[in-house]
Parts: C-alpha cells; structure tokens; sequence
C-alpha cells in the first residue's frame, strides 16, 4: 500500500514530458527537446581532474556527515559564514528536503511564490507541511511583492522560500525588493527564509544574496546553493547550505539517517570548482544571453505567445493563456505541450508543473540552431492548426 503522504505527489510533468520524447524518438521521429534545465556544455577537466586525484588518492571511505572539512571551509568563506554554518548535501535539493524534515511539524505552512521549481511544493508535502502556493504573475515580473506576503502569513507559517534568479521565470529580485519582503518578516519571527541561489552565476541583471539584502534576517536565512548549474555538475549531485549553527545541526541529523555524506569524490570536484570561481560561467554568460534573446524573439513572432524577458537562469516561461479555449483544440498548457511534441515535433514543459498553468518553459540552454528551428517548427504548427 502506498503511503497517504504520497497522496498528493505524482510523477513530475517535467519526466512525463521527457519520456513521451524518448519514446518517440525510439520510434524514429525527430524531437527537439528544450525541456531539461542544465548547462549544455562538459564540466569543466580541471574539475575532473581533481576527483581523479582524490580517488586514486584513497579518497573512497565513507566522508564526514557534514561534508570534508576542506569543502565546507570553502563554502564558508564563499558565504562569508562559519564551516560549522554549512552543510554539503547530494545537490541542492536534498539541502531543501534536510531544512523541511528537520523544522515542519505536520500542518506547519510553507510559503511558496508561484511559478516555482517544481520539487518545493512535493518536498514540503513529503514533510508532511503544507506548501501555501502565491501565484506571482507576469504583469508583476512573477515576483512576490510585500502586500501578497504579509497577506499570506499566518501562526502556523514557518518558512517563505525565494529563489532568484528564479526556475522557471527567469526573475531576479532587486536588493530592495529583497529588503523590502524582510520588512515584513521583521514582524514574524517564526518565519524562516529558504533563499535558493543556485543560479546565481547566471544572472543578466545584477544579482543580491538574500543575506546581504536582509543582514537582520541572517539569524533565521538559510542559502541553497551547489555546482550543478555554475560549473555544469548536475550529474556530480553536489549542493550545500549555510545557515543559523543550530538549523545546520538539526540538518545534519537528518542527512546522518537518510543518506550519509555526499560522495567523498564529487565533493572533492566540487571543491576543485570553488577554487577555480565562476569565470566558466561568466564566459558563457554572453553566449546564454544571445540565445535568451533569440528565444524571446522567436516566441514573440508566434501569435498567441507572449514572453518577457528573463533576467537570468536560462528559462523562457511565456504565456500561453491566448491559445487555451475549452472548445479545444487545447483547453489548457498540458494539453498544448501533448499537442506541440506531436505535431511540431518539440519538447516543452507546461506551466502547471511549476504553480502557474497557462504558460510553457523553454529551456535555452542548447545550441542556437537547436532552439531556432524548434521555435520555426513551433510556429509553423501554431500558426497552421486547425487549417
Ligand atoms: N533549485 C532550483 C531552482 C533548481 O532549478 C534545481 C535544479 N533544477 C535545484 C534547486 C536542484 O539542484 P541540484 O541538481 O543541485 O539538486
């Protein structure tokens, strides 16, 4: 029997998507996919390199619960926090998943600005909180504004989680936007926040820590942040937070029973990134920009598509609310994506995995040609339905 805390948590649209593709492909047909959000080029051989060294170096027993002491020291410095501040986890996400299990009791609320990454709102649920969704929408830059917080807040709320730049919209909070939703933090001291920053390398638009934002709130602030998207290491799995010593205890003590120390040679990769800095990226930096820029143009020029651009991450969430009739052909954006991997040949998320239906995510974070001639075979579908 599956357990009731499953209930409500169903297999990501984002997988359904991808194996629909695979499918098809084994079938012959020709689909691009922009679904998948991770960095199109190899982590980089200094990298590589170093976890060579650490294995053949006998780096192979179980590590420290908490992560190499020589890893958390460099995400200590980077944070400008204490080693014991930090914790080094198998990505980003199991760092959110040990701050839920070890601070919601059941029923306790967690707020959550929609769109958001997918896996906030399941994580919450598989601690048994309840994710409280804000929808953010366009005509504000999908960002959540004071008001709609204090709005939201209640005794039970225990967390807001942030993230900037966001997955899926793109948007990236100001340092007054920031200071300005701590302004009304101040007055609930119960309320924890979950700032995830792990595209913070990928920014088009000048990018605030939360600590620095709110240095008042550091107390109760903790950062999410890794290696998979700044030096292309999603397939490494390592993410790590820093925060107030106790909430990173509590952390630990969870980590210590679901999973152990991350792998011993992905943290000494991960240390070999740190000390390399994000030059890799900025590099890129201006070639992601220029594909940001043909996918914003590509899906302006389709009628019924509108899209603001992103200032940062390597998403596009335009809306796609002018094409969905409940007379068909596509009554809403899940339908439209079915629609669009069949008849156009192209994979692309719908809006309703990430808290907002009635938009679609494109990745861009493939090869120009790639993302042009899926946003011609998208248009031409679009464009010629129903004639
Ligand atoms: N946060 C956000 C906003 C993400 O987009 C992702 C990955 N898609 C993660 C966290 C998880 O990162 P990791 O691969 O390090 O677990």
């Amino acid at each position: 029997m599956t357990a009731s805390r499953l209930a409500e948590i169903s297999l990501s649209e984002i997988v359904r998507i991808a194996e629909r593709a695979r499918q098809m492909r084994a079938g012959g047909r020709d689909v691009i996919s922009l679904g998948t959000g991770e960095p199109d080029f190899p982590t980089p051989p200094q990298v590589i390199e170093a976890a060579h060294r650490a294995a053949l170096a006998g780096q192979t027993g179980y590590p420290p619960t908490a992560g190499t002491p020589e890893l958390r020291e460099a995400v200590a410095e980077k944070h400008g926090c204490a080693p014991a501040q930090t914790i080094i986890s198998t990505g980003a996400k199991q760092v959110i998943a040990n701050a839920m299990l070890a601070t919601l009791d059941p029923g306790d609320e967690v707020i959550i600005p929609a769109p958001f990454w997918t896996s906030y709102a399941d994580i919450v649920r598989l601690a048994e909180g309840v994710p409280v969704i804000l929808p953010c929408p366009m005509e504000t830059g999908f960002k959540l504004t004071p008001q709609a917080l204090e709005a939201a807040t209640t005794p039970r709320s225990r967390w807001l989680m942030l993230n900037s730049p966001s997955n899926p919209s793109g948007a990236v909070y100001s340092a007054a936007e920031l200071a300005a939703l701590a302004g009304v933090l101040a007055a609930h001291p119960d309320i924890r926040v979950l700032s995830d920053e792990i595209y913070e390398h990928l920014s088009y638009a000048p990018f605030t820590t939360f600590t620095e934002a709110a240095p008042d709130l550091r107390e109760r602030t903790l950062i999410v942040n890794g290696a998979s998207k700044a030096w292309a290491m999603t397939g490494w799995r390592i993410g790590w937070g820093a925060g107030p010593a106790e909430l990173i205890r509590d952390m630990i003590t969870v980590q210590g029973q679901l999973t152990s120390g991350a792998s011993s040679i992905s943290q000494a990769a991960a240390l070999a990134a740190l000390a390399m800095g994000p030059d890799i990226l900025s590099d890129r930096l201006a070639a992601f920009r220029a594909r940001r820029d043909v996918t914003v143009a590509g899906l302006d020029a389709i009628a019924g598509l509108s899209c603001p651009v992103p200032d940062g991450a390597f998403y596009c969430f335009p809306s796609c609310q002018a094409l969905l009739s409940p007379a068909g052909p596509f009554a809403d954006d899940a339908a439209l994506c079915l629609w669009l991997l069949e008849e156009a040949g192209v994979a692309v998320v719908p809006g309703r995995a990430f808290g907002m239906p009635g938009h679609l995510r494109l990745s861009f974070a493939y090869a120009e040609a790639q993302i042009t001639e899926a946003l011609t075979r998208m248009r031409t579908a679009i464009e010629g339905r129903g004639g």
